[in-house]
């Protein structure tokens, strides 16, 4: 696809290839600002590509390198996510500056980006991320409105939708096998989410994480059966 040159300054080396892509967006008001942002050595912030909301796509740092996108992190035990992945800013203001849907065009570039990368690199598609699922307390990037199913449809990354499952809601202050057995689930999918039994509010944050990425409908931190089921579908999906 067509590239436009941006080099930051802001990488180093990587010591391994990378086997993860972790979207985010820019959350500034213009792409312009974040393009310079990423570019900048004192910012000490950078991502591999970043595509406008017009579908032009960036490269700012070349992919055998490491760029500074995740801060602090966890995947799958994996706490260096920068050293194993590949980062894709998407130019939105973000919820700071006014949340609003991804235009196609940019989206079409991001499919586009996002198979250009795995044809090049061996990444799973449990390993297609947003910032949000590997920081969920500091990070609420790319968000609800990123289209995660019509990227699953177009071959990159996991979605599920089960039918309708009945159950109580789990919730803050609920604790019980059940709590226990839903954040070994998360834990397994990937999140930092060591099972307590208790549903604190470090697992409600992990829950809106989880329902930013694979149950945009219902942001809330609430794990009502509907989310239960999908997450259980996912672990099929992922150890498939
Ligand atoms: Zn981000």
């Amino acid at each position: 696809m067509d590239l436009i040159a941006a080099p930051s300054p802001n990488f180093d080396a990587r010591t391994a290839p990378p086997d993860m892509i972790v979207l985010h967006y820019t959350g500034m008001p213009t792409g312009e600002a974040a393009l310079a942002r990423l570019r900048d050595p004192e910012a000490k912030v950078s991502s591999h590509y970043l595509v406008e909301e017009d579908g032009r796509v960036f490269s700012l740092v070349a992919e055998e390198r490491r760029a500074w996108h995740a801060g602090v992190s966890f995947w799958r035990g994996e706490t260096n996510i920068n050293a194993v992945s590949v980062g894709i800013e998407i130019v939105n203001p973000g919820h700071e500056f006014g949340y609003c849907p991804f235009p196609d065009a940019q989206i079409a570039s991001v499919i586009e980006l996002v198979g250009d990368i795995r044809g090049r690199w061996t990444v799973p598609d449990e390993r297609l991320l947003g910032h949000s699922d590997v920081a969920p307390a500091r990070k609420e990037d790319p968000g609800e409105l990123f289209p995660w199913k019509q990227l699953a449809e177009a071959g990159h990354g996991l979605w599920a939708e089960p039918a309708a499952a009945p159950g109580a809601p789990l919730g803050e202050g609920d604790e019980g096998p059940g709590v226990f057995a839903f954040q070994a689930g998360l834990t397994r999918l990937g999140y930092d989410c060591a099972p307590s039994g208790v549903y604190e509010p470090r697992t409600a944050t992990i829950v809106r994480a989880f329902q930013r990425h694979w149950r945009p409908g219902r942001v809330d931190g609430v794990a009502d059966g509907e989310t239960r089921s999908r997450l259980m579908a996912l672990l099929r999906l992922a150890a498939g």
